[in-house]
């Protein structure tokens, strides 16, 4: 990978911030940068193709259609999905997140029934189920993880019960980093013919992602976290589960038919996708695949593990650093403390310095709970990150400590 020609598609990556600062951009893990391919098919979308989707017979109307529906098959044949009609398209990971805990929900939990997640769940994978759940009355109950951030597998076993209605796992941690071995606790819970849910958000713009060899029975996506817009997200299940579930929104294109006496449901995945779908950033995403294809995953993935082992090195040398995580398989994010600093003070001096990284819970608090502390500093990696951008980290680094300790 030529790395400074990969930066040159990225337009927001050259500018200086505060007067003269190189803008070192390691918060990835919360949004990517957009490269410019991206960015002008938004602009093209609107300058030449824009109509509402699925409802017109006019040319634009056909044509937004074409793009919409064509993102669709993009994404199918990116986790290599079985047919076009597993494939939801979602405001983000967040929306098919709650999308499953509540159709899920509907149709196969009942009073006493289990559901369990892990420990270090983003919150839009805890909280969804934990209103299902108060809902239903059934019970929520959780992984744990070790002090390397991995989880304890062997406590599944103790979990799963024949009440046991699904399993919700992160495939990479947001905060820690961990790649959790989904592949066992998929066959695991299969073996007691228990569905897996996998919340993707953090693995789709770092690893392959074969839904069918994985078996998973649903995963979740966000679209701004692989390089295309907001707003944009995808829910993969299985069909016989779509087929099951209930719609979780009603209104405009979810409908067969509507009358005061009931209505029926449009074919999947329409059934899915209430109102007007974000088809400017499903066009986004379907760019932003086609980007990433042709870059190639792996080679992505080897960049983000050299940078991650380099800034792991880094910030070990600076001593009385404290790193979160520190799992055999890890992905590219990092959250660390200085001893003695409050988190959010050393972002702010690093941020001072052109080095955007995020402090705070990451919308993970049970992971802050686990450790005792209130929030870490967290540097994501992606892409077009260079070894020189993790030298200026620890150089800020280095800096807030002698300004705070
Ligand atoms: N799951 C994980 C692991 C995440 O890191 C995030 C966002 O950071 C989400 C879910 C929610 O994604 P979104 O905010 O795009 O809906």
């Amino acid at each position: 990978m030529d790395i400074e020609l990969i930066r040159e598609e990225f337009p927001i990556l050259k500018q200086k911030i505060y007067g003269n600062k190189q803008l070192v951009y390691l918060d990835n893990a919360a949004t990517t940068q957009k490269p410019k391919c991206v960015i002008d098919s938004i602009s093209n979308f609107y300058s030449v193709f824009n109509s509402n989707i699925h409802r017109g017979v006019h040319y634009l109307s056909e044509k937004a259609t074409e793009i919409y529906e064509n993102a669709r098959l993009k994404v199918q044949q990116f986790i290599n999905a079985k047919s076009r009609t597993e494939i939801v398209f979602t405001k983000g990971s967040t929306d098919a997140l709650n999308l499953m805990a509540f159709s899920f929900g509907e149709a196969y939990i009942k009073e006493g029934d289990e559901v369990i997640v892990s420990e270090m769940e983003h919150h839009s994978n805890i909280v969804p189920w934990q209103l299902m759940c108060q809902r239903k009355k059934a019970v929520l109950k959780v992984i744990p993880f070790d002090d390397n951030g991995e989880l304890i597998l062997s406590e599944l076993d103790k979990l799963i019960s024949e009440k046991t209605k699904i399993v919700c796992v992160t495939y990479v941690s947001n905060t820690l980093g961990t790649v959790n071995p989904i592949e066992t606790i998929i066959s695991k819970a299969h073996s007691f013919g228990i569905p897996v849910l996998i919340d993707a958000a953090q693995a789709i713009q770092h690893t392959a992602i074969d839904v069918q060899k994985l078996d998973c029975d649903f995963l979740a996506l966000s679209g701004h976290k692989i390089y295309a817009e907001t707003g944009i997200g995808v829910l993969y299940a299985k069909e016989k589960y779509l087929d099951e579930m209930p719609p979780y929104q009603g209104g405009g294109d979810m409908i067969k038919t509507v009358s005061f006496s009931g209505s029926t449901w449009a074919e999947l995945p329409l059934k899915f996708e209430a109102g007007t779908s974000n088809f400017v950033g499903a066009g986004s995403l379907h760019t932003a695949l086609d980007y990433v294809d042709r870059i190639g995953l792996k080679n992505i993935q080897n960049h983000e593990a050299e940078l991650l082992k380099y800034a792991t090195q880094k910030l070990d040398e600076i001593g009385n650093i404290t790193i979160y995580g520190r799992a055999k398989n890890k992905a590219a994010a990092i959250s660390f403390n200085v001893d003695g600093a409050h988190h959010y003070d050393v972002g702010m001096i690093l941020d001072k310095m052109g080095v955007a990284v995020r402090t705070g819970t990451h919308c993970t608090e049970p992971i802050m709970q686990h450790f005792g502390i209130t929030g870490t500093v967290r540097a994501s990696f992606a892409l077009y990150n260079t070894f020189e951008e993790i030298d200026i980290l620890a150089e800020a680094v280095i800096r807030a400590k002698k300004m705070l300790c």
